[in-house]
């Protein structure tokens, strides 16, 4: 990977995302949840920000822009969702499902991924296998549908499945945890499952991040993404429904864990 990743916790279970390019110099930041821990960061590398990428409108992912930018000396460029622009901070650009465009002089192709809201986007870098997917794709889980229709979800989290399983999936929150116990209830025997489920508790007592983590590993693991498995169908009740209907169901589930 020619692009160095920082991973940063924000507010009490946000993560922001620096990318820096070191060849060129230049230093993206995804979501913005607050200041500080950035403004920190950026100081601590001696890295310059040239561009703010934003995923989607929710306060815990924008509220930090105004005092980001005026805490630096110079103004990063803002991208964002067209479709959201009346919600977001100014953007300097604007964008809309299959823009390919460059960030960081690096390839980025955005995917709009509707669900959680609508006008929310997700950054791929398909050079560098990196995915930011903020509250859509989260790791172990998706985020809740507070504007988007399931069937809207199912087909955005399905194009983001498509990337290449080495892809690390960059999400916007450190939900791990109560993923895992809301998939161990409808998998109690995926043996990939029950390895994770010790991975990630023997990270979290030691106060590691779990968050980014593959594409592979979500495939094998992540319910959301598993709903044309025949064994979690059957679990459900729902051998040989549509993906979609599987899909709707253990969102609704999810809802009620
Ligand atoms: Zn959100
Ligand atoms: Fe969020």
């Amino acid at each position: 990977m020619a692009l160095d990743l920082l991973t940063i916790p924000c507010l009490s279970d946000n993560y922001a995302y620096l990318i820096h390019n070191p060849a060129s110099g230049q230093t993206a930041l995804v979501d913005v949840p607050e200041a500080a821990p950035l403004l920190a960061a950026l100081s601590d590398k001696g890295w310059t920000l040239s561009d703010i990428l934003l995923t989607h409108h929710h306060w815990d992912h924008i509220d930090g822009v105004a005092d980001l930018l005026a805490g630096l000396p110079n103004r990063p460029a803002v991208w964002g969702a067209a479709a959201d622009a009346h919600r977001l901070p100014p953007l300097n650009h604007a964008l809309k499902d299959g823009d390919c465009v460059t960030i960081c002089s690096a390839n980025v192709q955005v995917l709009d991924v509707p669900g959680h809201t609508v006008g929310h986007i997700a950054f791929h870098f398909p050079d560098d296998h990196l995915l930011f997917s903020g509250d859509s794709l989260m790791v172990m889980g998706c985020g809740r549908l507070f504007e988007g229709t399931p069937a809207q979800m199912h087909l955005a989290l399905s194009r983001m499945a498509a990337v290449p399983g080495e892809t690390l999936v960059c999400s916007g929150h450190e939900y791990t945890s109560s993923n895992i116990a809301f998939a161990l209830s409808l998998e109690p025997e995926n043996p990939a499952l029950m390895l994770r489920a010790k991975a990630v508790k023997s990270a979290r007592e030691a106060g590691r991040a779990t968050v980014p983590a593959t594409l592979a590993e979500e495939l094998e693991t992540n319910p959301f993404l598993r709903a044309h498995n025949p064994a979690l169908q059957s679990a459900l009740g729902l051998a040989g429904a549509a993906d979609v209907d599987v899909f709707t169901e253990i969102r609704a589930r999810k809802d009620k864990f």
